[in-house]
């Protein structure tokens, strides 16, 4: 009797115990719900439809004051003056002095090889990310979660760079992908194309500029001595032919003239950074006049890479005047730039990079900086970087859009670093951030 008594006294304990952790799972999950902190939890309620209006709106083109956008669940379904939006939903978020901007996006990123929780990359602002270099997945997010893009492994040479540095087996789960020969190259484009590659990466790194992060040791490998392997010019040729078969980009690591040079002649799409070493002048003008030639910046990440003046600021300022000057003659047939920020580095924020852009404006804008220089960097993390990635919507708070949006107390096109911590986060038409309603 005595033991049996004990036995449900236990019981009873263990019960009125497992409901109180049940309960607070619950409260927990439900706490992730509201403010979407959990990473692979229910996600946050889509509503059927949304107004938020507020000082300022940049649709991923234009400012305009006293705008707003309706959103139909995961949708946008209009900007416009606040008194045309007024009746079309019930729901608003009237944020005052504030600013309203589409969801930004990250041209170059390693949120899968560094384990990047891909919640704080979305809670700081950041809905969109081109993942280049690292293990392949298909594309995902959108819908509340971080759109992720992934270019998978870095092609290269057997012995080369990045796994000469990083250390490790080559593959498709890895950060790099060792071809020998021009055969094999084609056959690893075609596995990254049918595994959901967004585009093809390539490095073309003999390594050896001063202040470079890969020159820098990674855990315990030490830095091999330069120069590194480098695939040949008759492979990266046979890779963008392939991959431009199978409609895919072809963006490419270089960091100094050799491999910058190979990939200009091989025709590819995109350099993954401004060059660390200092680009001859004639290459850099043979870049500027390629249409549709894209520069990823990531040049806050790369601030090390100086020697005697030149380097990262110095390529990027050259070229953003050589660009100019050929807007001016050929509009539209001169190459461009996109930010980028390099997320998963340890010296940049995992979300928007305020420096990032303070440096992109003072590097490309010239003598004199107008209101027109600080637009283009804000279209050169929205809209342009939405059209670049094959989705001319993406990046823009255009009718049909993805619901994707930021908000800032202030305004943001005088003080950039307001964007690090915005105060509203909306991802596929679910709020993941909202500092309005504390
Ligand atoms: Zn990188």
């Amino acid at each position: 009797m005595k033991n049996n008594r004990g036995f449900y006294q236990l019981l009873r304990l263990t019960i009125v115990l497992l409901l109180w952790i049940g309960g607070s799972l619950q409260a927990y999950a439900h706490e992730g719900e509201h403010d979407g902190s959990s990473e692979t939890g229910k996600l946050p309620k889509l509503a059927k439809c949304r107004i938020v209006t507020a000082d300022r709106l940049f649709d991923g083109f234009e400012l305009h004051e006293g705008w707003g956008v309706l959103l139909k669940k995961e949708k946008v379904a209009q900007i416009g003056p606040m008194v045309e939006l007024k009746r079309r939903c019930a729901r608003k978020d009237l944020l005052g002095e504030a600013t309203i901007l589409p969801g930004f996006i990250e041209s170059h990123a390693h949120i899968t090889f560094q384990n990047v929780p891909k919640i704080t990359v979305l809670r700081n602002g950041i809905t969109t990310v081109q993942d280049t270099g690292g293990p392949l997945l298909p594309p995902s997010g959108g819908e509340g979660q971080l759109r992720l893009l992934s270019a998978g492994p870095i092609l290269q040479a057997p012995g080369g760079y990045p796994l000469n540095v990083f250390g490790g087996e080559g593959g498709l789960d890895k950060i790099g992908y060792p071809v020998a020969s021009a055969a094999e190259a084609e056959n690893a484009v075609q596995q990254l194309s049918d595994g959901g590659a967004a585009a093809i990466k390539i490095a073309l790194e003999p390594g050896g500029e001063p202040g470079a992060p890969w020159m820098m040791p990674h855990g315990e490998n030490p830095v091999p001595a330069a120069p590194w392997a480098m695939l040949s010019q008759d492979i990266v040729n046979a890779i963008v032919v392939k991959a431009h078969a199978l409609n895919k980009r072809v963006i490419v690591h270089a960091g100094e003239d050799t491999g910058f040079e190979r990939a200009l002649n091989a025709g590819i799409d995109e350099f993954a950074h401004m060059p660390c070493a200092a680009i001859r002048p004639e290459l850099l003008q043979q870049a500027a006049n390629t249409p549709g030639l894209i520069f990823v910046t990531t040049i806050d990440t790369l601030s090390s890479c100086v020697k005697d003046g030149m380097g990262v600021h110095s390529n990027t300022a050259q070229l953003a005047a050589k660009i100019a000057e050929c807007e001016t003659a050929t509009p539209g047939q001169c190459a461009g730039l996109l930010y980028g920020s390099e997320i998963g580095h340890d010296n940049v924020p995992w979300g928007i990079n305020g420096e990032e852009m303070h440096l992109m404006l003072h590097l490309t804008g010239g003598q004199s900086i107008d209101f027109a220089d600080v637009l283009n960097v804000f279209k050169a993390v929205t809209s342009k970087a939405g059209e670049h990635l094959g989705d001319p919507l993406l990046g823009t708070l255009l009718p049909n859009a993805p619901a994707d949006l930021i908000a800032v107390k202030g305004n943001p096109f005088e003080r950039f670093k307001l964007l690090e911590n915005p105060d509203l986060v909306i991802s596929g038409g679910r709020v993941i951030v909202n500092h309005f309603e504390e």
